[in-house]
């Protein structure tokens, strides 16, 4: 794979990063996750937006204009044949040549990196059309979900959590009501109305939320901004999770319990169908 680092396109095995790098030390860093199809970024504006809110938060330089942003996600594809995949990118605090607590002074360079993950056929996964199964586990995470850091240790173990039972992924709780997914933002459907978590700092802003409660509600759904118990879950008609890799995915069992009729649910395979085709419409 070619990959990008400070600006410059390296073979993986040649691009390398200081031992002292503060995402290494730290998890002093923020990432975004872009998916490519048929060649083309979907809602590139909208994770540039998120990336520029998460460094703000941070108190991070923005090393980069959106111009360079998109063009060397654009350089990515190119170089790497990418049809449908994945791709990452990471900006630390840098590199300040020692360990400390307290941040670096400002002319220490942020680290960017960027590298592409091919997925061919990405959008017709098999997890699609059969649905994930999950299971809901605390959430342990810290107060700024919010903010899209490379802190990811307590999602990883929770997915590992899942796992271990068998299934696909899990579900985060928190006083009772669900928060999100480990990687992806969660819905119910009740009645033919959308259920997902209102925006506060106890979630990620999916940019795929975004997008798929807008269609949704340009397509007459009720939509309704609240949060959810995981039995209300387990009694809804539907069940889905969004994010950039997953798109709309289906959720077909919670806590061992089927959802509806246990096979993914048509509202949530239709916004699916949405979402896909109105986002490779202003696909860059
Ligand atoms: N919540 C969490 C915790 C995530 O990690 C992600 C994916 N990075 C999402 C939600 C979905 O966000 P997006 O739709 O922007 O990929």
């Amino acid at each position: 794979r070619t990959v990008y680092l400070n600006g410059e396109y390296l073979p993986e095995t040649e691009a390398k990063v200081s031992i002292f790098d503060r995402a290494f030390l730290m998890a002093d860093g923020v990432y975004e996750v872009v998916s490519v199809l048929g060649g083309k970024l979907l809602d590139f504006d909208g994770h540039l937006v998120r990336l520029k809110r998460s460094l703000d938060a941070l108190a991070m330089q923005n090393p980069l204009s959106d111009a360079d942003y998109l063009e060397a996600h654009r350089a990515l594809v190119e170089k790497n044949a990418i049809t449908d995949g994945l791709i990452y990118l990471q900006v630390s605090r840098g590199n300040p040549g020692d360990r400390d607590f307290a941040f670096p002074s400002d002319d220490t360079q942020p680290t960017v990196v960027m590298f592409t993950q091919s997925k061919p056929g990405l959008a017709d996964s098999p997890a699609a059309k059969a649905g994930i199964r999950v299971i809901s586990v605390p959430d342990q995470r810290w107060h700024r979900r919010d903010i899209k850091t490379v802190q990811l240790l307590y999602p990883s173990l929770a997915k590992m959590e899942a796992k271990k039972a068998g299934v696909d992924d899990a579900w985060l709780v928190e006083e009772g009501k669900v928060t999100e997914g480990t990687s992806n933002n969660a819905y119910i459907i009740k009645g033919g109305k959308i259920i997902t978590r209102e925006l506060s700092h106890d979630i990620l802003h999916g940019i795929t939320r975004a997008a798929v409660l807008r269609f949704a509600r340009e397509a007459q759904m009720a939509v309704e901004e609240r949060s959810f118990t995981i039995e209300e879950a387990q009694g809804a008609d539907e069940a889905f999770v969004t994010s950039a890799s997953a798109f709309v995915t289906p959720v077909i069992e919670i806590d061992g319990k089927a959802i509806g009729t246990g096979k993914p649910g048509a509202l949530a395979l239709r916004l699916r169908e949405i979402y896909l085709e109105e986002s490779l419409k202003n696909a860059r």
